[in-house]
Formats: structure tokens, sequence, C-alpha cells
């Protein structure tokens, strides 16, 4: 799999259409997306089915840009973290759509 803004090792077991999404919101947003965690073997949410991603964010101007971005091409599962912004494709029913939330980078 080719990804445009990203080396292998961050799109490791990742969802083709995840990451041809996250080419196309890097582009729009015109700030730098550095996945800090991608797939984790093992985890029982969305990292753990390839489908997730944690992008490094810690400031205003670029939290706006990529949050902008990530919704304008189709992400409707973003959490917003001090040190990093989530987004995910899972789906229903187990994953509720047009959801965001906040929490503590680990
Ligand atoms: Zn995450």
């Amino acid at each position: 799999m080719m990804a445009k803004h990203f080396t292998a090792k961050e799109i490791e077991g990742l969802n083709p259409m995840l990451v041809e999404r996250l080419d196309w919101a890097r582009e729009q947003s015109g700030v730098p997306f550095t996945i800090t965690s991608g797939y984790r073997p093992g985890d029982p949410k969305a990292h753990g089915k390839g489908l997730a991603v944690d992008i490094r964010c810690s400031q205003s101007m670029p939290r706006f840009r990529m949050i902008q971005a990530l919704q304008n091409v189709g992400f409707r599962r973003i959490g917003v973290y001090n040190l990093h912004v989530h987004a995910d494709v899972a789906e229903e029913p187990d994953f509720p759509q047009d959801v965001m939330w906040w929490g503590e980078s680990d």
C-alpha cells in the first residue's frame, strides 16, 4: 500500500480506506500529520482492527485545521486529546457515528 504523506511504518496494518482518507485530510489541512499510534494488535477497540490512528497535535491552530479536514473527508469519529487527535473509521453497531470526545494522552 502506498501513501503520499505517511511512512510504511506509520501505516503498517492499517485499513487502506483509512490511509486514503488520511492522505486526503493531510493534503487539505496544510498541517503535518505524524501518526504516533496506528494498528495495535490485541487492542479490543478500533486500533486493534487497523481502523484508527492517533495523530500528534498539541496546538490550537493545527488542531482546528486537522479536525476540519478530517471531517471534510468523512471521518465521523474523532477524539481530541491534549497531545493528539484520534480518528477512526470503525462502524455501527459497535462504534457510534458522529461523535467527538476528549481525553488525556497516555
Ligand atoms: Zn486512538
